[in-house]
């Protein structure tokens, strides 16, 4: 039989799947990534986008960070068809969870073209479509807290109790959202199916999900072009593109 046929049967016949993804399925899409080469980091200081300077001078602090946003996506970024086909299979019942490193919201905008009720998508590093204010915890869209920033309200404030809002992405020196971390694990003991795409999975939550999932008896299937940690351990590789691999899966499917 067929690699991507057997594994798409594994995600079918598993009573709980869930997949993690990282920044390459963003990538076809042309969101960069943040680490290697040609990534967010080798433009950008990573100590100007700690948790500490944000607390130090948050204006200043949203001055780059506007930048930043700028590069990492735009007004006509769109979901690709790894996006999609992931969202299919979660519409489809094959995915009960979708887990991703990736901050820009692509997973909800190919959800939302699918389905009302589209599977959970639990964003372990925050989303940067969102503001949050860091005093009373109210979220906003980001695209007002930017245009406020960019008329020059350094930093934008909440409406509310006129705290200053911060990108509800996690920056560093901060925790993981406790809430989307304990999912992810849970997901990952349960699941009987575990789909790494476009992950290297060397940072941590994402390295020792997938291992979770495989020592709870998970068959794990990796879509990635380079080689992973886990790549041993799992029982399908693909180095292969994910706009290629995923839709396949689906397809396998016939979703
Ligand atoms: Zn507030």
């Amino acid at each position: 039989m067929d690699r991507i046929d057997a594994a798409a049967r594994e995600l079918r016949d598993a009573d709980v799947a869930a997949a993690l993804t990282g920044a390459g399925v963003s990538a076809p899409s042309g969101v960069p990534p943040f680490r290697g080469e040609g990534g967010i980091w080798s433009e950008y200081d990573p100590d100007a986008f700690d948790v500490w300077r944000f607390r130090r001078t948050p204006g200043e602090f949203w001055t780059d960070w506007l930048d930043l946003r700028a590069d990492l996506l735009d007004a006509d970024t769109e979901p690709n068809a790894a996006h999609r086909a992931l969202a299919d299979l979660s519409a489809a019942g094959h995915l009960d969870a979708l887990l991703t490193q990736n901050i820009d919201g692509l997973h909800g905008d190919a959800a939302s073209g699918v389905s009302a009720d589209a599977n959970e998508i639990v964003e372990l590093h925050g989303n940067v479509r969102r503001a949050a204010c860091r005093n009373c915890g109210r979220t906003t869209a980001a695209d007002d807290a930017h245009e406020r920033a960019e008329s020059g309200d350094l930093p934008p404030r909440c409406d509310v109790c006129d705290g200053a809002l911060k990108p509800d992405a996690v920056l560093f020196g901060e925790q993981l959202p406790r809430g989307a971390l304990a999912s992810a694990h849970e997901h990952a003991h349960a699941s009987d199916a575990f789909l790494v795409a476009g992950s290297s999975l060397t940072v941590e939550p994402a390295a020792s999900l997938p291992a979770a999932a495989a020592d709870g008896g998970a068959t794990l299937v990796v879509v990635n072009l380079d080689e992973t940690p886990l790549d041993e351990r799992a029982d399908y590789v693909f180095r292969e593109d994910v706009t290629e691999v995923l839709p396949a899966l689906r397809d396998a499917l016939g979703e």
